[in-house]
């Protein structure tokens, strides 16, 4: 496995600063890698300049913007954006602030709940970057209130838990949108579980969709067939990652553990006008 496109930093929930990523990816022998933040491009330039250290690693800029469904989120990746576009940094700035209200929010419930934690103490785990439920667990364990980040999400920050609140609401092609802007390369990310698939891809594709994450590391054979020849009927190409965070959480797959074909690799490359030399 020498490719993945599907990774958090510190710039998000990711718990690795982006120059110690490009280093585990080194290290485990990747070719290919992108830096995929929730909400966030804040990550790149220092991918960037770490991998520039190691002649055989070639980093793409990526994102993961999170939108809204009626049933739950839905994820589009941006790959090869312009990060240097302030209309792109604006836009994301944006939905980071609603991010910021959200967590506020959250906190304010749970103080009522009786599990008060910090707002400034959010703030320091986000590291000024987007603020994620995440780092909410993550002080909700320190504070002792549960024993694992997990239990966390079971039983108060989760979608049905006491202490949830949905973000501001942003459409999944308001996300497309963004990303071609920005001249990037929008890939529908980890779409398995989303309802009505077929209509969601004719609405995207029409909006400029790009790609369908079939490679995602934790789906099962049948599924990632399935995908794949969904992305043939609508002529988008195929991508994959593995979601890697190093929450070191036990439940984790490993960085560059995803099986994506080389030639989906070379086609997202050439959707980029972009050319290369795998091994
Ligand atoms: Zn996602
Ligand atoms: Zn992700």
């Amino acid at each position: 496995m020498k490719y993945d496109l599907h990774l958090h930093t510190t710039a998000s929930d990711g718990r690795l600063k982006p120059a110690e990523l490009v280093k585990m990816a080194v290290d485990r022998g990747l070719e290919v890698m992108a830096v995929t933040d929730h909400d966030s491009i804040g990550g790149i330039d220092e991918a960037l300049s770490a991998a520039g250290k190691f002649p055989k690693i070639y980093v793409i800029p990526g994102v993961e913007i999170n939108t809204d469904l009626a049933s739950g989120e839905l994820h589009v990746l941006g790959y090869f954006l312009d990060y240097n576009d302030h209309d792109l940094a604006a836009s994301l700035e944006k939905i980071r602030e609603s991010r910021v209200g959200r967590a506020q929010k959250m906190i304010e419930k749970l103080r009522k709940l009786g599990k008060p934690v910090e707002w400034q103490r959010i703030q320091e785990l986000a590291r000024g970057e987007s603020v994620c439920r995440p780092h909410i667990a993550q002080a909700m364990l320190e504070k002792g209130y549960v024993n694992s980040e997990r239990e966390a999400f079971d039983k108060f920050i989760g979608r049905n838990g006491p202490a949830y609140v949905e973000r501001e609401k942003i459409k999944p092609v308001e996300a497309v949108e963004i990303i071609k802007h920005a001249r990037g390369i929008p890939v529908l990310a980890h779409p398995a579980d989303i309802e009505n698939l077929d209509d969601m891809i004719v609405e995207l594709k029409a909006a400029g969709l790009v790609g369908l994450e079939a490679y995602y590391a934790q789906y099962h054979k049948p599924v990632i067939e399935k995908l794949v020849k969904m992305a043939q009927k609508y002529g988008l190409l195929t991508t994959g990652g593995t979601d890697y965070h190093h929450f070191q959480d036990g439940g984790e797959i490993a960085l560059g553990s995803a099986d994506i074909p080389k030639e989906s690799i070379e086609k997202l490359f050439g959707a980029a006008g972009r050319h290369i030399d795998l091994s």
